[in-house]
């Protein structure tokens, strides 16, 4: 049985999805391809080789009878409309990060979702793929640290361009911080305060960078983590889980070990999109599984929903300077585990 994908938005990441479906994964096949730029839509067409139909519009593209599942990774405020419009055709649909731009948007997919009785939507938080991510959970959950009681983190960029604003702190790059760690601790936020160091002179004027997100959990934990996106080094992620008995760290990516000049050394990655390559591939394959036995697993929209209501308090933070609450709304039973 072969999945056949639709795919809404042919950018970056978008035609990065289509060619790992095509050239590295398996049970899936794009046969319908989408963006409001029809030229860019037909190019990943011919640069692929894919026997895909270009579609005008997304919506058309949902509908289409030869379309089993639905990737949407065009442009964030886009996102909601196109899910909620899988969701009325009964398809599966992967979604980039954000499901929604606000938090009423994700609760709007969740409602739409419990009330079609049945999971169809997957978000795309790769990060619960990650191999490293994934030894660091099997540690927490099988005690070797006792109980979590902190966790420091840090998300550092070698630099971004003048269009990244304070806010992108939190919306882009602090929430894939803030999906993995409630996953990690099995766990929900309670509250944040965002306070600000001494400002890197690598920075545009109207950057506040770095930035250190403080965060309460329901549990207690207390979690400091450093935007830094402008370090220059590298794109280093680091996680670093201390608990009764023990820490544990999120593993470096592999590297080569070199001994020369009197220097011990390993190199640093600065491309993001390798980071969490392999990630990317497993959560995608995840999906395509999840839809061959009718049952996903990957983060749902109500991890959709959660990361939401984290950046935006943590947005309400940055402005206020306060600590802030996280409110999220009852959880429904459909997403118990
Ligand atoms: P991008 O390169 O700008 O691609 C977005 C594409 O969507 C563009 O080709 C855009 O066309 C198109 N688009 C905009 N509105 C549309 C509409 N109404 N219908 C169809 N297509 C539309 O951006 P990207 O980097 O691929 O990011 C896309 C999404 O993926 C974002 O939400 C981003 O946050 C997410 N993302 C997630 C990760 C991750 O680590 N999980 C990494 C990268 C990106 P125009 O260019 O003509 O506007």
């Amino acid at each position: 049985m072969t999945i056949r994908i639709g795919v809404i938005g042919t950018g970056a990441i978008g035609a990065d999805h289509a060619r790992r479906i095509t050239q590295t994964l398996s049970g899936g096949r794009v046969v319908a391809v989408n963006d409001v730029n029809r030229a860019q839509a037909e190019a990943v067409v011919a640069r692929l080789g894919l026997d895909a139909r270009v579609y005008d519009n997304g919506h058309d593209l949902i509908q289409a009878d030869d379309v089993d599942a639905v990737l949407v990774t065009s442009w964030g405020p886009t996102h909601e409309e196109f899910v909620l419009s899988a969701i009325a055709a009964g398809k599966y649909v992967f979604c980039e990060k954000p499901l929604a731009t606000t938090a009423r948007g994700c609760l709007n997919i969740v409602e739409a979702e419990v009330a079609a009785g049945k999971r169809l939507v997957q978000v795309g938080f790769m990060r619960p793929y990650d191999k490293g991510y994934q030894l660091l959970k099997q540690a927490i959950d099988a005690g070797q640290i006792g109980e979590p009681l902190m966790v420091h983190c840090a998300h550092r960029n070698p630099t971004v361009p003048d269009s990244y604003v304070t806010s992108m702190a939190i919306v882009d790059t602090a929430i894939h911080e803030l999906d993995v760690l409630r996953w990690l601790l099995d766990d929900d936020y309670k509250t944040v305060q965002v306070v600000y160091p001494k400002r890197t002179r690598h920075r545009f004027e109207h950057l506040a960078d770095p930035q250190i997100v403080l965060i309460e959990t329901q549990k207690g934990v207390r979690i400091d983590l450093e935007i830094f996106v402008n370090c220059q080094y590298g794109y280093d992620i680091q996680c670093s889980v201390v608990g009764e008995t023990g820490v544990a760290n999120l593993p470096e990516p592999q590297s080569l070990l070199l001994r020369t000049e009197a220097t011990l050394a390993t190199n640093i990655l600065t491309d993001w999109k390798q980071r969490f390559i392999d990630a990317y591939d497993i959560e995608l394959q995840d999906f395509i599984k999840g839809i061959e036995q009718q049952q996903l697993s990957g983060p749902t929209a109500w991890d959709g929903y959660a990361a939401a209501v984290a950046a935006d308090a943590c947005v309400l933070a940055q402005e206020s300077g306060q600590i802030e609450p996280v409110v999220m709304a009852e959880r429904p039973t459909f997403y118990n585990k």
